[in-house]
């Protein structure tokens, strides 16, 4: 075939392939066009899951009569002017072709009224010949409606899902402008129903519980940080309410909704150890960063960006989150039972089974513990006269330093407060872990040099991994090289793998495995704690080793020293607590 120029409507659906793959994209850039004309209200109606009819009507500046016919021309935008105004962009839209796009693969109406105008003016396109503007009878503002949408792409349309799909992504667009957006109001009909409809107002709590549903009111935390020029303000959900998929974890960045897996990293650095790793945090956070450190033109329907400078953003993402959490997680007073359970609904039940003591079953075995900063025996007699007496206060006591070993993973312990029931190799990690990260903070971990080198196999893609992360291991105590191009050779291990004997090779296979996952998203720092989390669970007690007194109490006493002791580095809860106030109720006693 000989070269051709493509006609101007060709042209036109071309691009559409880009900016308008379904109907939520059409509606996405609609709302967006309303935002970007300063409306205060905007109002989205769906037909058909939106491939028979959208229509988005707004109150903004409104588009001059004369004007008309650009708006509908590719390229034709009031936005920008010149290539510079690329490098600080301020609205949503500035490529001029949403308008175009949508208009060459549906019947389109638009019609509007500036302050200005007394009559609105209103523009059609059919099968992608524009009429001339004509007089119209219509409030201040813009009214766009988009019938057939695909109508002569039948490519195109084969590949919409039911309209109930089209129906469920388009309200997702909404509700992400409507995050982004707080302050405006927000409608939603959907085949003439109302399915959402949004006050003005612009407290920002208030619109995120509206968006995300009700159950997040009263588990949100503040974010408020700023950090090297990037402010950090939303709000985080308590790790108790986080989902099984990542709809929950907004990011708005200068008003815009975006995903960005970087952002999306930092959110989940944020939550280290409180999160289980399936988890999907609960995370509305408005990033604002000078425009001039962010690219937003790296993607059609401007969804991505690129950061100037990632590693910073990363860091006040992360460190903003971190703060949040700790905040409200500074004591290590661990997941609770329902302090006031009803009848029947604690999850405590009461005992019906004979009781079974002594034996090695998974009964148990009393410790005596030396008291604190002490080695002495535990007196009995101590603390049975302050149970006997039954004063929790004074039980409590007598009864911190009594631990007993029970079912191979658990201490039975109490504190003031009531009963605690640990997981020791859940709290041993966290422990480790904390004091990992506070010791590689001042230099190389400990090594112990093997008396002839272990040699581990990798894969090519394994050595590959390594060699980027060499630096990071030789900071834990791991000197190694690779041998050849599938196989490494350790020379050193940590002190700490010699001391609790772990295998080496398979810790490094899997540091080795996640770093390949990892690598896309992560800055050193991240990384590092990642190895030192698998560091601390791999040299933890196993949930079936047992425990000396000694060791029972230690790990009993740091647990009270750190912070988010009460979650393992994976998320899960280290104790559980059974108060005094719900035994004593249990018991008969108010
Ligand atoms: P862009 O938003 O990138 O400028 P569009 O094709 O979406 O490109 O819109 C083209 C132009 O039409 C916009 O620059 C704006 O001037 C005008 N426009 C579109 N929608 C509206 C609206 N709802 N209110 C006022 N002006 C609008
Ligand atoms: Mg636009």
């Amino acid at each position: 075939m000989p070269i051709r120029e493509l006609p101007p409507q060709l042209v036109n659906e071309i691009a559409a392939g880009e900016v308008v793959e379904r109907p939520a994209s059409v509606v996405k850039e609609l709302v967006e066009n309303a935002i970007d004309a300063g409306a205060s209200r905007i109002s989205v109606s769906l037909f058909g899951g939106g491939i028979e009819r959208i229509e988005v009507a707004d109150d903004g500046v409104g588009i001059p009569f004369g004007e008309l016919p650009l708006a509908l021309a590719p390229h034709a935008t009031s936005k920008i002017r010149e290539s510079e105004d690329l490098g600080r962009i301020r609205t949503l839209g500035f490529r001029g072709e949403a308008i175009a796009s949508i208009a060459a693969v549906s019947r389109f109406r638009l019609r509007s009224r500036p302050r200005e105008q007394t009559e609105a003016g209103e523009i059609e396109v059919q099968a992608g010949t524009a009429s001339p503007p004509r007089p119209a009878a219509g409030p201040l503002g813009t009214l766009v409606v988009v019938e057939q949408l695909f109508l002569n792409t039948p490519a195109r349309r084969k590949f919409l899902k039911s309209p109930a799909a089209e129906t469920a992504r388009a309200a997702e667009v909404v509700r992400s402008l409507a995050i982004a957006r707080p302050e405006l109001a927000i409608r939603l009909e959907i085949d003439g129903r109302t399915s959402l409809d949004l006050p003005a107002g612009g407290e920002m709590r208030r619109r995120v519980v509206e968006v995300l549903g009700r159950e997040t009111e009263g588990n949100l935390l503040e974010v408020d940080a700023t950090e090297g020029g990037v402010r950090v303000a939303g709000f985080v959900g308590r790790p108790e309410i986080a989902k099984g998929s990542g709809r929950s974890t907004r990011i708005v960045l200068n008003g815009r909704a975006i995903h960005d897996r970087l952002i999306l990293h930092a959110i989940r650095e944020g939550f280290r150890g409180c999160l289980p790793g399936d988890r999907h945090p609960v995370a509305v956070l408005h990033l604002g960063i000078d425009p001039e450190q962010v690219d937003v033109n790296v993607h059609p329907a401007k969804t991505e960006v690129r950061f100037r400078n990632g590693p910073l953003v990363h860091a006040a993402v992360r460190h903003a989150v971190r703060a949040a959490i700790l905040a409200a997680e500074g004591t290590p007073t661990l997941e609770t039972f329902p302090a006031t359970g009803r009848r029947g609904e604690s999850p405590v039940q009461p005992s019906t089974a004979p009781l079974r003591f002594g034996g090695d079953g998974p009964g148990g075995r009393l410790l005596s513990l030396p008291p604190r900063g002490e080695t002495r025996g535990f007196d009995y007699g101590a603390a049975a006269a302050a149970i006997a007496s039954a004063d929790p206060p004074a039980a409590a006591e007598a009864v911190p330093r009594a631990v007993l070993q029970a079912g191979g993973t658990f201490l039975v312990a109490a504190d003031e407060d009531g009963l605690l029931i640990v997981d020791k190799h859940a709290l041993h990690e966290r422990l480790e872990f904390e004091r990992l990260r506070q010791r590689i903070a001042e230099g190389p971990l400990e090594r112990q040099a093997l008396l002839s080198p272990l040699l581990v196999e990798v894969g090519g893609a394994g050595v590959e991994a390594f060699e980027s992360l060499a630096p990071l291991l030789s900071r834990i105590g791991l000197e190694a090289a690779p041998a050849g191009s599938q196989r490494i050779a350790i020379a050193a291990v940590p002190s700490l793998f010699a001391s609790r004997r772990v295998d080496a090779a398979a810790f490094l296979r899997e540091v080795l495995d996640g770093a390949v996952a990892a690598a896309a998203a992560s800055d050193e720092e991240s990384l590092l704690e990642s190895i030192l989390s698998m560091m601390a669970c791999k040299a933890s007690v196993r949930a079936g080793e047992s425990l000396s007194g000694v060791e029972a109490a230690s790990l009993l006493d740091r647990a009270a020293e750190v912070d988010l002791a009460g979650r393992c580095p994976h998320g899960r809860p280290t104790m559980l607590r059974l108060p005094w106030s719900d035994l004593r109720r249990r018991f008969g006693r108010s």
